[in-house]
């Protein structure tokens, strides 16, 4: 098992951000975390990487058997960029304007590798052509702004995997781009995945991105899990009235484009003042009694299959 977390929880003083998230992730398999923003999605990623500024952290975070929550910030970094890498929406804020791309990606390999600036380099151009940048020898030298946002995303794909990390952390990698762009950017994740190996943890709004690409898909609201199970599940037998409204926004192969797009009306909770019982309930077209009292906690409802929901509790 490469990545286990159990039972994590991030707070920020009162705030709680993230409460009672667990699964485990083998190496070659994607989990699909579908959130809206504020449902906690990204802070879990963040506690994994050992980013989460001034937060705290509760549970546990084994990486490759290691225990991460607690562990010093040192041995933190040196898994960051050697053995996990994480990229996020919006390569321009995370790529460096004034430094090409070349020696960006070459830079990460000589911190963990201690590599001459000629190996490097030669390291970089690789790189750049595993993930489709034509004429890789001649980029290398150029400039982010001289890359279409669908190429500076493969940029920092490149950047991330230069180090031959073992697991991907992807925060709404496709999010920006248009959709032709996004479904060759998936396909890219997925055939570097194939071709090494790599875990990857999927951060996404969008249901439609994990159905391409997730093994097992990890349902957040309001910062805990509403539902969890394997892709094939989730699509054919959701339980979560959340979940099924998300499913239902999806654009269908079957309805022209003035079919108005179904969105679950209301707000996500805040997080500061959380409503009480289900955290859905507010918005919950299956609402009960008792859903405004207590928390529905995550439980099985078949092998794999966990829902929190009294929907399908006895
Ligand atoms: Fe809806 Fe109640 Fe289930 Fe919450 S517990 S999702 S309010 S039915
Ligand atoms: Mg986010």
């Amino acid at each position: 098992m490469l990545l286990e977390i159990k039972d994590l929880g991030v707070a920020f003083g009162g705030l709680r951000a993230v409460e009672n998230v667990g699964f485990r992730l083998d190496k070659g398999r994607t989990l699909g975390i579908v959130g809206e923003s504020g449902s906690g999605k990204s802070v879990t990623s963040l506690a994994i990487m050992g980013l989460h500024r001034g937060a705290e952290v509760s549970g546990e975070i084994l990486f490759d058997g290691q225990q991460l929550v607690g562990a010093p910030p040192e041995s933190l970094r040196r898994l960051r960029g050697r053995r996990m890498a994480m990229i996020f929406q919006d390569p321009l804020s995370s790529l460096h304007p004034h430094y090409s791309v070349g020696e960006q990606i070459a830079e990460a390999y000589r911190l963990h590798f201690g590599a001459s600036r000629r190996a490097a380099r030669t390291r970089a151009v690789e790189m750049l052509a595993e993930v489709g940048i034509a004429s890789p020898k001649d980029r290398v030298g150029d400039h982010p702004h001289q890359f279409s946002g669908g190429m500076r995303q493969r940029v920092m794909i490149a950047m991330a995997l230069a180090c031959e990390p073992d697991l991907l952390i992807a925060d709404e990698p496709t999010t920006a781009l248009d959709v032709t762009v996004q479904a060759q950017i998936l396909e890219l994740i997925k055939k570097i995945q194939d071709d090494r190996g790599l875990a990857v943890v999927l951060i996404t709004h969008d249901l439609g991105v994990v159905a391409r690409v997730a093994d097992e898909v990890l349902v957040m609201y309001g910062g805990r899990v509403a539902e969890q199970a394997s892709a094939d599940e989730i699509f054919d037998s959701s339980l979560h009235p959340y979940t099924r409204g998300l499913l239902d926004s999806l654009p269908r192969l079957d309805e022209d484009d003035d079919t108005p797009m179904r969105t679950i009306p209301g707000s996500p909770p805040s997080l500061l003042a959380p409503p009480p019982g289900c955290p859905f309930h507010p918005r919950c077209p299956q609402r009960m009694e008792v859903c405004e009292r207590d928390l529905p906690l995550l439980s099985r409802t078949s092998p794999g299959h966990l829902a929190a929901c009294h929907l399908g509790s006895p």
